[in-house]
């Protein structure tokens, strides 16, 4: 019997998890070795981030731990920082050591994109781990502490959120629903606190249907949120942010909510990327590389008008599906499937009992838009952990 083929997994996103399990579940006894990489022992719901971030959900209830998800004893897992991708080496080079594999799979994810916006890395938090949303709930309720400490600080009870793409939106209708919650724990005038979402295009959630922007943006107008459109951020610094308007509002907490790109392990290891993402081939395969297989965020996906696809995780956990199916198939010298993503809809959440919508072709807001964003949310810990994660993680 010839050498088992190794394939190696990078990071335990959505991309990442969905492929090991699919591999889990379809490969044969000692048909290959499968190792999974990812930075932390947990896997983290990013769709679920902005709550932590917000403090209106704990932390856990966005973290399931790997070990939870696979069987160790067909996947090995390697908790471990992946520092460089060497495709024509065949290797994978770890903070603690190297992998080699015949087939990779490389799902590491975004990046914040900050268009080298000066001081946004220094100064301004994003939401992309659950270390960084860790650090945004505590850095809020010290602005908070802070203010009552502090004599006259408006910075302090000043959160810019900049980009109102759907994760700033996301964000500020969580953070205005805690607002009344900090505010008594604090002792605060709400009358004082301001949340200011800055968005460069000419309206909130730009490229979305009309109607239910105007109905978003309604709903975060009630919960007290301001909006300044059409004025891009120029710069970020200690004490606040410069708009393209020339005005500088003075702030303590600027969450960058401007967009992502994709890791920079993709260029460092040679792709021809853009903006570190790669154009992948119709089997997901990074070009000229037919070993290896690129999904999630990391990748670009185009669409019959040639636009690429917007990064979610809906188009992922969908690229781990067709990905681990056509690895088998490369593996088995089987023909491989061209993959079409089937997108069904999307939903962004407004905070507490307020969402807008499309399924299809229908438009949803409100209440039932809001149980749908659930219904989405708890079908992907189906997915993933089955009835068992749900009731442990779900949030009702
Ligand atoms: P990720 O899920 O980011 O996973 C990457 C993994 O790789 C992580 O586990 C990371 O730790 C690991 N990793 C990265 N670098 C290294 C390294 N050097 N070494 C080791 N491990 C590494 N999409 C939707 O469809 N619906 C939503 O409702 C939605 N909501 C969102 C809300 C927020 C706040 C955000 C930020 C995004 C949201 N998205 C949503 C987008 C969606 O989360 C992403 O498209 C999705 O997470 C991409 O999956 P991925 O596997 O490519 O990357
Ligand atoms: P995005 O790229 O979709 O939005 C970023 C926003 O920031 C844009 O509207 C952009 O115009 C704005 N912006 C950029 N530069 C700016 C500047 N200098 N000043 C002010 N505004 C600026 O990024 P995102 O919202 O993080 O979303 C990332 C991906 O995740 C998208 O594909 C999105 O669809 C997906 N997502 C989906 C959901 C959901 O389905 N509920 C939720 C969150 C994110």
């Amino acid at each position: 019997m010839g050498k088992k083929p190794k394939i190696v997994i990078l990071g335990a996103g959505y991309g990442g998890i969905v492929t090991a399990q699919r591999l889990q579940k379809e490969l044969h006894y000692n048909e290959a070795e499968v190792t999974l990489v990812n930075k932390h022992v947990y896997h983290y719901i990013t769709t679920h981030l902005h709550m932590p971030a917000a403090g209106t959900d704990s932390v856990e209830n966005a973290r399931v731990t790997i070990d939870t998800l696979i069987d160790t004893k067909k996947i090995q897992f390697v908790k471990s920082t992946i520092t460089a991708i060497r495709p024509e080496q065949k290797q994978v080079e770890l903070e603690d050591g190297v992998l080699d594999y015949d087939y990779l799979v490389i799902s590491v994810g975004g990046e914040p994109e900050t268009f080298g916006i000066p001081g946004l890395s220094e100064h301004a938090f994003s939401i992309r781990s659950i270390n960084s949303v860790r650090l945004i709930r505590e850095h809020i309720d010290y602005q908070f502490a802070r203010y009552k400490n502090e004599v006259d600080r408006p910075d302090c009870l000043t959160f810019v959120v900049g980009g109102a793409g759907f994760t700033g939106v996301e964000f500020a209708g969580e953070l205005a629903d805690r607002v009344p919650y900090l505010c008594k724990n604090f002792d605060v005038d709400p009358t004082l606190v301001n949340i200011i979402n800055i968005e460069a295009g000419p309206t909130i959630m730009p490229g979305f249907d009309p109607e239910l922007v105007t109905y978003a943006k309604d709903v975060l107008l009630r919960k007290g949120i301001s909006f300044k459109l059409g004025t891009a951020i120029k710069e970020c610094t200690e004490e606040g942010i410069l708009t393209s308007d020339g005005e500088f509002i003075k702030s303590q907490t600027v969450v960058w909510t401007g967009g992502v790109r994709g890791n920079s392990l993709l260029a460092e290891a040679g792709f021809e990327t853009m903006r570190n993402r790669v154009k992948v081939d119709p089997y997901l395969r990074a070009p000229g590389h037919d070993n290896i297989f690129i999904i999630g965020d990391c990748s670009i996906v185009l669409n019959n008008d040639g636009k690429p696809y917007p990064p979610t995780a809906q188009i992922t956990i969908q690229e781990a599906q067709a990905c681990a199916a056509n690895l088998l198939s490369l593996m088995r010298n089987q023909s491989l499937d061209t993959f079409k993503p089937n997108l069904k809809g999307t939903v962004a959440s407004l905070g507490k009992g307020e969402a807008v919508g499309v399924i299809g072709k229908t438009k949803i807001t409100g209440f039932l838009a809001s149980i749908m964003k659930k219904v989405i949310d708890l079908r992907y810990l189906l997915i993933i952990g089955g009835i068992p994660l749900v009731l442990k993680k779900g949030k009702w």
